[in-house]
């Protein structure tokens, strides 16, 4: 027999019980007379003594022992004399009679602790010596608690969760597809989903009402930080079923997992439109944590005589509370920061609003106190805060706004990470205009519905058409997205023309989903989560690789079975492929 028990669960209940236990070596304490080893299995860690005087022999063998090494021991349990107060079995110990060994390790290339001297790449390549520090199990043991309220609350909605093919055809989800050649169909090729959205708006056609899965998807995009070429969604689709019952629902979800899993009670959602989430934050993914809105300065600064303001389009500003001391270096840090590359402002006006009422500048000798003071009240500062401005065209500048309210978010501390603010973004526009390529992109994807009062502005300026889409947004990061669909053939007819399908190519794409619609498919809507996203979030962690058990790295590769790799030649030749 194995064990008795795990290694977490001895108490002081259980003193005098004779045990067995098994698991591997954590550590191991030499103390001449007595030698003392830390088990350690999925459940937790309990010491183990060695008597070098009752039991010579087996003493001398459990020094010899290394480190992870796998054994078992029979023994009784007592109580420590040196209770450790941060070890859930730290009240006792065992006294060991017998020790058996079940397999021997290697010095692992890497220290097994929470705090690991093992980087990055080396924890990769032994992902499953890894996987045994507790806080990594810890993300993934949390992964599934998640998973399993996931299921529960959605079980109890009435959803089903239904699977859905692997093998399909391409879905225009924005980014390329990864493609698997058939071998009993030369020359053709099947595409790895990005997401199951065809097929759950199938299922709603089917009748089905309420469907989800947590879904693994595929998208062959260039370097991004964090994202992974396989992640996870939590995928859902409805119908008879307006926005507003979609956000309700899935509030409910999120705020069920933040109740069960971090006894935390999640404050109503905020909802923000897309146009005043940028023009307040600059960003469609604001961190709410913190106020700092952004201002259009355009009224106040222009017409004064300032070229570089003069000829800009966009003028915006945010105050930074109390950091009027900022020093001359600071300041430079901040100018230095805004036009790094990744940001690509041009330079930064600041306005010092001073203890004693007065206005020092980057630009005294442009503006009048009187007009700084505009300035200020503009931005609602008081004495003693910053005013920091930057401009340009108004995109980049929003954006470069969005950033600089961050990292003076980070700076004043204001990004507490036990801290929730959640928010849904709604009304994105339809469409998003591709300057490069001349043509309209579809801004969540090509099946969401456009709202009904802007029908008309189809055909004069699609441009203008907002659609029933919607993002959660927590902490700065998207967390979800969805839309209602639409569920006319004409309808979808249209939006793949405005989109740049030719006829046929419409027709051999998604002729199958058009014809479907003809069939009686119901009004409906969906929504996915980012699972990975959602379990770093609960976990505090800042990568999505912490919490998926087999991460590929930033270059796409699994460096522990080393994949991708080349095939040989006779595979290539079955399927009909060029051989090098
Ligand atoms: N299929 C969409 C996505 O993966 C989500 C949705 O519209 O339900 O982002």
């Amino acid at each position: 027999m194995y064990r008795t028990h795990n290694c977490g669960e001895l108490r002081i209940a259980n003193i005098n019980e004779n045990i067995t236990l098994s698991g591997w070596v954590k550590k191991i304490r030499n103390l001449g007379g007595m030698t003392f080893i830390d088990l350690r299995d999925r459940f937790g860690v309990t010491q183990l003594v060695f008597n070098m005087e009752t039991h010579p022999e087996m003493c001398e063998q459990a020094r010899n022992l290394g480190r992870e090494f796998v054994i078992t021991v029979k023994g009784i349990v007592t109580e420590r004399s040196n209770k450790n107060k941060n070890v859930a079995t730290g009240d006792i110990e065992i006294i060991v009679e017998e020790l058996s060994l079940l397999n021997k390790s290697k010095l692992p290339p890497f220290t097994i602790e929470n705090k690991t001297d093992g980087g990055e790449e080396l924890r990769m390549k032994y992902r499953y010596l890894d996987l045994r520090r507790d806080v990594v199990r810890e993300g993934l043991i949390l992964r599934h608690k998640m998973a399993k309220e996931i299921r529960n609350f959605l079980d109890s909605k009435d959803f089903i969760e239904a699977e859905t093919p692997v093998l399909i055809k391409s879905t225009p989800e924005g980014a390329r597809d990864f493609i698997v050649p058939s071998r009993l169909n030369t020359g053709e090729f099947y595409a790895l989903p990005q997401s199951p959205q065809v097929f759950k708006q199938l299922f709603m056609i089917a009748g089905f009402d309420r469907y989800y899965q947590l879904v693994k998807c595929f998208r062959d995009e260039d370097f991004r930080k964090d994202r992974q070429p396989e992640f996870t969604q939590i995928d859902c689709e409805l119908s008879f079923i307006e926005q507003d019952d979609i956000l309700n629902i899935f509030e409910g979800m999120v705020k069920h997992l933040f109740k069960t899993i971090k006894k935390i009670d999640l404050d109503n959602f905020k909802v923000l439109s897309y146009d005043d989430a940028i023009n307040m934050y600059g960003t469609d993914k604001p961190d709410l944590r913190f106020d700092m809105k952004i201002s259009n300065m355009n009224n106040i600064v222009k017409g004064l005589g300032f070229k570089v303001f003069d000829d800009s389009e966009y003028i915006g500003g945010i105050c930074a509370k109390s950091c009027a001391k900022y020093s001359r270096k600071q300041l430079d840090k901040l100018t230095k920061f805004v036009r790094q590359e990744q940001i690509g402002a041009k330079g930064l006006v600041y306005v010092k609003c001073n203890e004693d009422g007065s206005y020092k500048s980057s630009v005294d000798k442009l503006y009048s106190q009187d007009e700084l003071k505009k300035w200020a009240e503009k931005l609602n500062a008081n004495s003693g805060d910053l005013l920091l401005l930057l401009s340009g065209d108004k995109r980049h500048t929003l954006n470069a706004l969005s950033e600089l309210r961050l990292e003076m978010a980070s700076r004043l501390e204001l990004l507490d990470n036990n801290k929730y603010s959640a928010l849904w973004v709604v009304d994105f526009p339809l469409l998003d205009w591709d300057e490069e390529n001349k043509r309209f992109h579809a801004m969540h994807h090509p099946f969401t519905s456009p709202k009904k009062e802007d029908l008309a502005l189809l055909n004069s300026s699609p441009e203008k058409v907002k659609a029933n889409a919607y993002d959660l947004v927590i902490n700065g990061t998207e967390i979800g997205g969805g839309s209602i669909r639409i569920h006319d053939k004409e309808l979808q007819h249209k939006m793949f023309k405005l989109l740049g399908f030719t006829e046929e190519e419409a027709e051999s794409q998604f002729g199958f989903l058009m014809n479907a619609f003809t069939y009686g498919a119901p009004p409906h809507g969906g929504i996915a989560f980012g699972f990975d996203r959602l379990v770093a979030l609960f976990n505090g962690s800042d990568s999505i690789r912490d919490v998926i058990a087999f991460p590929k790295n930033n270059s796409g590769r699994d460096i522990m079975i080393n994949s991708p790799s080349t095939v040989d030649n006779e595979q290539l030749k079955n399927l009909n492929l060029k051989i090098n």
